[in-house]
């Protein structure tokens, strides 16, 4: 994994392009790319060497996101979360569970997915408030997350839950196969990213012991605010610049095709050329933010949190304007689903309201830049 970019975009040409159309059209989520992903090393990228893996950091997760996004917006944003709660391992968990989990998705493909958001705090997911009841060595988990990625499928869940010291929290990896643990799949009826599984699980009874908690006792906050947040607002970004720049690579490339009986093409047309190059500019922008608030943030320098704010931001809402005018120039043939252009603007959709929202994330960005705590 030396040029994660490029070897992620090879990838997605062979593993993750041939499900594109089927995992959307049927709402499935894309097994047979998650399979590759693991055998090729992708599920590994962030894990230290010292455990098997590539032990990469924040850039190569934008790239890996970004160039995934390029060819299909559902599998990188599962992807996307899987490295996520990876990352949180990785910076807080105990030798014993990172060994645990560390060599089921090494070895066996296994991945992780992220169960934040409940239906009470909604966009504010940091302010979990499923029951949980301590007993000695033991905790017990009472509640439900409204929109878990990658549900079911997933064989580790990072969970964010209270802590018994009052105002803390804490994250936990609850396996698969914990007791109490179900799924409600028919919960998931997404307008976009519908291969993403993203249903409620129900937590009924999971009873862990301690070795599941990563980190001290009500120590999630910082954990969630250091690690978690600069990958998964980064990683959000990457896919939908990626999405962008997906919409841009179909609609120039149907404006060339597109022939009159004159022999003239769409893209001799300069309205189209105009919508192209709008396209094209908020595309490679986004891009070109989400890369640079990777590499700031990768070093920690001091403006990193303001641009990983504004590219997150900028990138989903310039996915679902690229959307707009892509289905412009893609017409008839974008509209009747000849062209995925209005797959790509269903899956843009999910940028803006994914927590923390871009509106929360756009006040956030404004108190960042005058100095003021967020959230
Ligand atoms: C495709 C997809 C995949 C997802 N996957 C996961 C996942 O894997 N794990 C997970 O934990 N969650 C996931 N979610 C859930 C998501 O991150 C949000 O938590 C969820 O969408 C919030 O929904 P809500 O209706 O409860 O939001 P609400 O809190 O009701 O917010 C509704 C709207 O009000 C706005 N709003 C609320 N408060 C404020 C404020 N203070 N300032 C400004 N605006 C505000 C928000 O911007 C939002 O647009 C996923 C969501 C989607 C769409």
């Amino acid at each position: 994994m030396k040029q994660v970019y490029q070897e992620a975009k090879e990838f997605a040409k062979s593993y993750i392009a041939p499900y594109t159309d089927q995992t959307d059209r049927d709402a499935r989520f894309p097994e047979e790319s998650f399979k590759e992903l693991g055998e090729k090393g992708f599920f590994k990228l962030l894990i230290p060497e010292e455990y098997g893996g590539f032990g990469k950091g924040l850039e190569e997760h934008a790239q890996a996101c970004h160039a995934f996004a390029e060819t299909c917006s559902t599998t990188a944003l599962c992807y996307m979360m899987h490295n996520v709660a990876v990352m949180c391992l990785v910076t807080h968990g105990s030798d014993e569970l990172k060994k645990r989990v560390f060599t089921d998705i090494v070895e066996n493909g296994k991945f992780m997915a992220l169960a934040y958001s409940e239906f009470g705090t909604g966009t504010h997911f940091y302010k979990p408030e499923m029951a949980t009841e301590v007993n000695g060595d033991l905790t017990t988990f009472n509640g439900k997350k409204s929109m878990v990625t990658s549900a079911s499928h997933a064989s580790y869940y990072l969970v964010l839950a209270p802590s018994v010291e009052e105002g803390k929290i804490n994250n936990w990896v609850i396996p698969l196969e914990a007791e109490g643990l179900s799924f409600e799949m028919s919960g998931w009826q997404g307008l976009g990213m519908r291969g993403n599984s993203s249903c409620p699980m129900n937590v009924d009874h999971v009873t862990l012991d301690s070795s599941y908690r990563i980190g001290a006792e009500g120590s999630g906050e910082e954990q969630v605010f250091n690690v978690v947040a600069p990958f998964f607002i980064t990683g959000l970004a990457a896919v939908y610049g990626g999405t962008a720049l997906h919409m841009f690579e179909v609609a120039s490339s149907h404006a060339v095709s597109r022939k009159y009986p004159d022999g003239s093409s769409l893209a001799h047309i300069e309205t189209v050329q105009i919508h192209l190059g709008n396209i094209y500019k908020q595309a490679t922008a986004a891009k070109a933010m989400t890369m640079e608030a990777a590499r700031a943030g990768a070093n920690g320098e001091a403006d990193a949190l303001t641009k990983i704010l504004a590219a997150r931001v900028f990138a989903s809402e310039a996915a679902i304007e690229c959307g707009r005018l892509a289905m412009r120039v893609g017409g008839g043939k974008a509209y009747n689903k000849a062209l995925p252009l209005e797959r790509l603007l269903r899956d843009s959709y999910a940028g803006q309201i994914m927590a923390p929202s871009a509106d929360v994330l756009s006040v956030w960005l404004g108190k960042a830049l005058t100095g003021q705590m967020i959230p």
